[in-house]
């Protein structure tokens, strides 16, 4: 703990402020250690070092000063007792439930999970004899009646991609711990500056840091949070596994940690702005926003979000020929599938993300071709209006 982790601190001040270990030469701005190994004052300090009687690092694969920064940092944002930082989002949700769970277990997830997660858990993680479930988002009785004597885990994430629909985390977490289960939530599309799932009661919080931490599309990386005696597991499977996180990674992260907060709250505003106005556009059939209170769960949304996020959905009047119509009339926003950068994206989920499902399972989750997500950034709303509205103009 740095003198700068002091729990009285505010979110803004520890976002800027936690984690921090100055070097002998007192650098202002934190200090990137681009070194795979370090070295021991003597035979014996080296074999303390590696027996864990001492603190310290030893090699990058296992703890790296610039890591351990940016751990600390987002550990304080999130409020949790530790962070275990990884390479990639994916690489977190994996180490979370190979560090967890073991052959013969059972989870239970949502099933409106980022497109990877889902492969994770029904192709790769099936094949070691970890088994998942996918049960309704929204649907607290029916996670309960999937609940087997092997269930280990609930696995969630909120708002879903691309409809926004909310999971209740603690009516979900209530029924979990009933059964002695333990629940993560992947809050890669709030952050910690949204919404706090450890504070709801949850367990383990995972991250994509890749979006919204580094928030200007520049590096993979991610993140397990929660009680120390629960990612110790992570971080053992990590050093002998092996999908840290690198220095140079974690150093970019760590500055975005510094103004996640101001980026947050100015994209969210936008985003509350962009969907009242498509609400009231006449070629916009329905806009799927936690802000806006014509969504159906916006009281629950509100009850543990601070604010509806970034991540607009709407559905034009029409079918992929006019939302594709759209995306291709618009000169400002990028057309690609990354979310969480301050340059605003646009992404038509049917023939993207959600391609390589079938369309009668695309249709029972409530991806119709007319659907559009768009991930607000900082331009001026009015400028995202106007690039919209071009294509908006010829259905
Ligand atoms: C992008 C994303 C991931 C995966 O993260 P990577 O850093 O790309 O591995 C996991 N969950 C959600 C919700 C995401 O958006």
């Amino acid at each position: 703990m740095s003198e700068h982790d002091k729990p009285a601190y505010r979110p803004e001040t520890l976002a800027v402020r936690a984690g921090q270990q100055r070097s002998q030469f007192g650098e202002h701005a934190e200090a990137l250690y681009l070194t795979s190994s370090f070295v021991f004052e003597s035979a014996a300090q080296a074999a303390k070092r590696f027996s864990g009687e001492e603190e310290g690092n030893v090699y990058s694969r296992f703890s790296n000063p610039t890591v351990s920064m940016f751990e600390e940092r987002l550990a304080a944002l999130e409020g949790a007792e530790d962070c275990v930082a990884t390479a990639s989002g994916m690489s977190a949700i994996m180490a979370l439930v190979l560090a967890h769970l073991k052959q013969g277990d059972h989870i239970v997830a949502s099933n409106s999970l980022f497109g990877a997660t889902v492969q994770l858990f029904s192709n790769i993680l099936a094949r070691t004899g970890i088994t998942t479930t996918f049960v309704s988002h929204t649907d607290p009785a029916a996670w309960e009646a999937a609940i087997r004597p092997e269930t280990r885990l609930f696995f969630l994430e909120t708002p879903s991609n691309p409809l926004t629909e909310i999971a209740d985390i603690s009516a979900l977490t209530a029924i979990a711990h009933a059964h002695g289960i333990l629940v993560a939530v992947d809050n890669c599309f709030c952050t910690p500056i949204v919404q706090r799932p450890l504070d709801l009661g949850v367990d383990l919080v995972v991250h994509s840091a890749t979006k919204y931490i580094d928030g200007q599309g520049r590096v993979l990386g991610g993140a397990v949070c929660g009680a120390k005696k629960l990612t110790d597991e992570v971080f053992k499977y990590l050093r002998t596994a092996g999908p840290t996180l690198s220095a140079f990674n974690a150093w970019v992260l760590l500055k975005g940690l510094e103004t996640l907060q101001v980026r947050i709250e100015a994209q969210a505003a936008r985003a509350a702005r962009l969907a009242a106005w498509l609400e009231t556009h006449p070629k916009v059939a329905r806009v799927f926003y936690p802000g806006l209170p014509s969504h159906p769960q916006h009281q629950l949304a509100m009850q543990q979000q601070k604010s509806g996020g970034a991540i607009v959905s709407f559905e034009v009047k029409g079918a992929r020929e006019q939302a594709w119509a759209v995306v291709d009339n618009c000169r400002l926003l990028s057309i690609t599938a990354n979310l969480g950068d301050v340059k605003t994206t646009i992404t038509h989920p049917a023939s993207t993300t959600h391609g390589r499902i079938t369309p009668e399972a695309r249709a029972a989750a409530g991806i119709s071709e007319g659907l559009l997500r768009v991930a607000v950034g900082l331009e001026a709303v009015e400028d995202l209006q106007d690039d919209l509205a071009r294509g908006l103009a010829l259905i």
